[in-house]
């Protein structure tokens, strides 16, 4: 609850609030909930990415910080602040110096006088760890769980939708150390627990999915997920609810294959059927008959590329997010970044054409020979659709080639098995066949995860356990995006005319409408119930504005107050309208009435 004191209650006047809204939609506005919230006058747009935060705006903040505040305290993290500004050795140290700053690196960095290089914070874990090393030795003082709120600075390659995906929001962090795995485990259920209680504390509808947790591995890390059409997630969750994933990690069954003809001839002649659909419509075959073969370049730590050649079902699609994390374990090596090898690549690298289109599984390493700075030896992975199947056509190394009835003893074996296909809305689920993956959108508000000890080994820090020995702390991460969820609240909350928001996060509780603020009757009417609210400790706000009715009903809707009380004509009889902006329910009422229900409905509403 926000204090009212006689200062804020002039600013709980609309007539005081440097509130400017707008009747048109904004260009460059286009999900819902950034349309409504820059005409609602709640942000504005400073620059590219970057927003200011208005009066009414920073209300919903402080609400879903104090209860993000209260959740953490209750869950045993200690708030804490660090700095934003953070010195490159430390991130060098850490190994991720060069991948954030160079390329598509998103951090802001810049120099000081004294030319030393910083960085502004995109995320704390090389400065924490840093801390917890130099502050905890032993594991007596284990575990330990620290959180902060504040502006993080992220130089996003493309910010868009207000505050979804802004280069300056704020977020709340927490990180966790302990002696051991297990419990890291413990406190990861704790957090899991609080973001569940946040989440919902906040009015919002969210699904935890299992999420990407990098090239590291084994780790479990969970996404909070809002719903909604213009989330930039796809998500997949099984009828039955008891599996749910982000696409980039969502492990399924894939479809039925059919078997092979054994009539076909064992070579195809496939000139000028430049696609998976002409190869199958030319030569009456199904794409689940077919491996294709695709070649890739992958940009590993120490500057060194690495030549990829894959192998999938063909009605399969590649996911980039598996993929990398595969090379990566494989390799057990940091990538940066993996491209399709094209024509270009081939003549920079000084080598001759490949049989593109007709490529199979056994490309000979020779096509490497002489390549400049690649490696010449592929790397050959192959996904688990395709090394599923005993026989299949593939490519024949010779442009307008393909062999039918390969086996993978026939074209050199399996040297990797992976999984890195894309699992898909109606494949079905790993832990029940007869349940199909559905897809939807959903918008990240949250994610936790289990670190392990990739930061603490890097940064070279640890404590002394109970048998002595010195050994690197288990670390855990929390993020809440919290200006993205109060966009997010209002994606899932609003209609045609404006925000509708949750009751425990909106700017106010109530308004209280003065429908003709030159009605002397009116004019003290409405005063009387904005001053009683206020005393019976309700957030409220009162329209004192001179403007027409119809203009302050309309603001009304679009800022979205959850209660609203009109003062209009029946003044006199000493009658109010209460007005619900939820379910747009209103009642006439006598002034008395109108405050207890007001009252009771707001109290029972919080809880
Ligand atoms: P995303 O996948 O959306 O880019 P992320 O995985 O990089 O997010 P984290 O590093 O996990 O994000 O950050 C924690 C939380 O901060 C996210 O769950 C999200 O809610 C929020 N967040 C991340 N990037 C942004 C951004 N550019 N603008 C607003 N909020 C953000
Ligand atoms: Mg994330």
């Amino acid at each position: 609850m926000l204090s009212s004191g006689s200062s804020d209650e002039i600013a709980m006047r609309v007539s005081r609030l440097m509130l400017v809204t707008l009747r048109d939609t904004p260009a460059d506005a286009v999900i819902p909930s950034h349309q409504l919230l820059i005409r609602g006058g709640y942000i504005r747009r400073v620059t590219n990415g970057i927003y200011a935060y208005m009066p009414l705006m920073w209300r919903v903040l402080r609400k879903i910080i104090a209860i993000v505040q209260e959740e953490m305290d209750n869950a045993g993290s200690l708030q804490t602040l660090l700095p934003q500004l953070h010195p490159a050795e430390l991130w060098e140290k850490s190994g991720r110096w060069q991948s954030y700053t160079e390329g598509e690196g998103i951090m802001f960095h810049l120099k000081d006088r004294q030319g030393k290089a910083l960085g502004l914070g995109p995320t704390h874990e090389e400065v924490v760890t840093t801390l917890a090393g130099e502050l905890l030795n032993s594991y007596r003082q284990l575990p330990i769980n620290i959180y902060q709120i504040q502006t993080k600075f992220r130089d996003e390659i493309r910010p868009r939708f207000g505050l979804m995906r802004s280069r300056e929001f704020i977020m709340k962090d927490a990180y966790s150390f302990h002696a051991n795995e297990e419990d890291l485990q413990s406190t990861y259920k704790r957090m899991e627990a609080a973001y569940k209680t946040i989440f919902d504390r906040c009015g919002l509808i969210t699904v935890g999915v299992d999420a990407d947790s990098g090239a590291i591995g084994g780790a479990a890390s969970q996404e909070f997920m809002v719903t909604a059409e213009a989330g930039e997630d796809l998500i997949l969750i099984a009828n039955d609810g008891k599996y749910s994933a982000n696409q980039e990690k969502a492990i399924s069954i894939a479809p039925n294959k059919k078997v092979l003809n054994k009539e076909n001839p064992s070579i195809l002649e496939t000139s000028n059927q430049n696609s998976i659909e002409d190869l199958c419509t030319s030569n009456n075959l199904d794409p689940t008959q077919i491996v294709k073969v695709l070649a890739l370049i992958a940009t590993i730590e120490n500057n060194e590329t690495q030549p990829l050649l894959l192998s999938l079902r063909a009605d399969q699609d590649l996911n980039d997010i598996k993929l990398s994390n595969e090379i990566s374990k494989i390799l057990n090596a940091q990538v940066f970044e993996i491209k399709p090898i094209t024509v270009e690549q081939l003549k920079i690298q000084g080598l001759s054409d490949w049989p593109f289109g007709s490529l199979g599984p056994d490309l000979d390493n020779e096509v490497l020979n002489g390549a400049k700075s690649w490696k010449k030896t592929f790397l050959r992975c192959v996904d688990h659709t395709a090394a599923d199947l005993e026989s299949f056509v593939c490519g024949a190394n010779e442009i307008g080639y393909h062999r039918s009835h390969a086996t993978w003893e026939t074209v050199g074996g399996i040297q990797n098995r992976v999984d890195i296909r894309t699992a898909k809305h109606g494949d079905k689920c790993i832990h029940d066949p007869t349940q199909a993956l559905e897809e939807c959108r959903g918008i990240e508000v949250g994610h936790i995860f289990q670190l392990g000890r990739k930061y603490s080994k890097a940064l070279e820090v640890g404590f002394t356990n109970e048998a002595g020995h010195q050994e690197p702390f288990w670390m855990g991460c929390y993020g809440i995006g919290v200006s993205r969820l109060a966009q997010a609240a209002v994606e899932q909350n609003h209609d045609e005319l404006g925000i509708c928001w949750p009751l425990t996060i909106a700017p106010f509780e109530a308004i209280v409408v003065i429908a003709n603020q030159k009605d002397e009757i009116q004019r003290e009417l409405g005063e009387k119930v904005y001053k009683n609210l206020l005393e019976a400790g309700i957030d409220a706000l009162l329209d004192d504005r001179n403007e027409r009715a119809g203009v302050k009903f309309k603001d009304a809707d679009l800022i979205g107050i959850p209660f609203r009380i009109v003062v209009g004509r029946e003044a006199s009889l000493g009658k109010v309208e209460l007005f619900k902006r939820q379910t747009r329910q209103l009642k006439l009422l006598s002034v008395e009435e109108a405050q207890k229900q007001l009252l009771s409905e707001i109290f029972a509403n919080k809880g």
